[in-house]
């Protein structure tokens, strides 16, 4: 059987079918709009943008989603293609005409010679065939009842709960410390897992007061459901009582500061390492509601936090995403059933640009596997293959979030030997490197294909 069935026509799934299709592959997309309707989608259109109109910044220099831009308009991408089409005025920004971007991705998807489109729901897991499940974070009901039963409820997730992560080169480390609780782990690995931030009285209740005071975003309507299973936002914690952190996630026992050994601390802000890399560490409990101003705020009274720069802000939102270090292969096939790709939003990362891209990759690994070719992993040196290591493999498991595209995914560029470059030296060397191994990879497959 050699046709690649796509289940969703979302930024990812509409990628992907671009992708498979100019490689020579017949493909169907399923989509379930206009017949059965999300919360957030208004139209029947395919590549549909829910919320914002942004594909943020497109300085593929500095930025690690303009570096993904470049990759993708570099590896012929459609999103790309329509969204610089009906790009609007945004200065560094790339905005988009959201109504005639998903039009013009939707005709010219449907006039590739190798594509159809079945606008009906898929509800159940198919048993065999090639497909890619693209079906994004309000993923039916039925389809989600179908995965868990197959990845185990716990492996997918109907919520996110980020707490924020911080770049950990961003950190003072005369204030913090490694240290994990009660010294659990005896590896170097376990002793670096765990970073803390310690606060005097005074600190913690300025902290608390800065909290409640401080602006969140609202739920949409429809999207609470099931919300309140144990991942409670930080300030609503604080609004329990302000004494409710102090014995929840900024419980000061089992720890000890070198920098102050004699001062008790009144309260204490745990980090835990989120990637391989020991680049990235989240604040570990604190997912809030806050809006991003806010938050960049009151993270920073923390101390050791006061310079932090984050790779993510936190946030709640209603999301269904698998568990993908521990489900897929580096392939993204589903480990357990191969015939069955994921790509997009359900796949762990976050955010139209870094769903699009994930397509791009699942569409051309399912149309090399069907032609019988090998497609390999883009180096991890690239985003599109930084990202891709990070949801298969590269993320810790048990804290795994939906993750955007940015630096601290990417191998560090400068070590012990080389020393310390400022941030806009270091960038450039990030982008320079991407896009030279990008542009090998797509030259190996293009020769393959020869
Ligand atoms: P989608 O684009 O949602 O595509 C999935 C498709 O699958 C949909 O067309 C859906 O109808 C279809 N589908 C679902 N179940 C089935 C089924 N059983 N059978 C057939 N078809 C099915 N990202 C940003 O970058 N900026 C934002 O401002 C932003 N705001 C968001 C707001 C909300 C409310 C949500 C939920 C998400 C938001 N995102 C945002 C996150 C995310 O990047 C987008 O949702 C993005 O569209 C994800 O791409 P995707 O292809 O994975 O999923």
């Amino acid at each position: 059987d050699s046709i690649l069935n796509i289940i969703g026509g979302g930024m990812a799934g509409s990628e992907a079918a671009w992708q498979a299709a100019n490689m020579g592959v017949k493909v169907v997309i399923h989509e379930m709009r206009p017949k059965v309707e999300t919360f957030a989608h208004r139209t029947g259109d395919l590549a549909e943008m829910v919320c914002s109109n942004s594909f943020r910044s497109d300085d593929s220099e500095q930025n690690a989603v303009g570096l993904l831009h470049w990759e993708m308009r570099q590896a012929g991408g459609i999103i790309m293609e329509m969204a610089d089409k009906h790009a609007l005025p945004a200065g560094g920004a790339l905005a988009v005409d959201r109504d005639p971007f998903a039009q013009s991705v939707t005709e010219k998807l449907k006039a590739h010679p190798n594509i159809s489109v079945s606008y009906e729901p898929v509800n159940e897991l198919p048993t065999d065939g090639h497909w890619i499940i693209a079906t994004g974070p309000l993923t039916s009901p039925e389809l989600a009842d179908a995965i868990a039963a197959e990845t185990g409820q716990d492996a997918l997730a109907f919520f996110d709960a980020i707490a924020p992560i911080v770049y950990f080169d961003t950190i003072n480390m005369e204030k913090a410390w490694f240290q994990s609780r009660y010294d659990k782990g005896e590896t170097e690995e376990d002793r670096t897992a765990y970073l803390n931030c310690p606060m005097d009285k005074d600190t913690y209740e300025a902290f608390i007061d800065a909290l409640l005071a401080s602006e969140k975003t609202e739920f949409k309507e429809g999207e609470t459901a099931g919300y309140f299973d144990g991942c409670l936002p930080i300030e609503v914690m604080a609004e329990r009582g302000r004494e409710t952190l102090r014995y929840g996630p900024m419980k000061p026992v089992g720890l000890t500061n070198p920098h102050q050994p004699t001062v008790k601390a009144h309260a204490i802000v745990q980090l835990r390492r989120d990637n391989a890399l020991g680049t990235l560490f989240n604040i570990v409990g604190f997912q809030t509601k806050m809006k991003y101003g806010a938050q960049k705020e009151v993270l920073r009274m923390i101390p050791g936090l006061e310079e932090a720069e984050f790779a993510r802000l936190g946030g709640i939102h209603r999301n269904t995403f698998i568990n993908s270090p521990t489900l897929l292969d580096d392939q993204m096939r589903l480990k357990s059933k191969p015939h069955l790709r994921f790509a997009g939003q359900i796949t762990g990362v976050e955010g139209y640009v870094e769903s699009a891209a994930m397509g791009l990759l699942a569409g051309r690994y399912a149309a090399a596997e069907i032609l019988g070719r090998d497609l390999g992993t883009p180096s991890p040196a690239t985003a599109m293959g930084a990202l891709v290591t990070h949801i298969t493999g590269g993320a810790d498991a048990k804290t795994f979030q939906p993750m955007n595209i940015n630096f601290g995914l990417f191998p560090p560029v400068v070590d012990a030997k080389t020393g310390r470059k400022n941030r806009a030296t270091r960038y450039k060397m990030y982008t320079d490197r991407a896009k030279e191994a990008w542009t090998r990879w797509l030259e190996d497959a293009r020769l393959d294909a020869a």
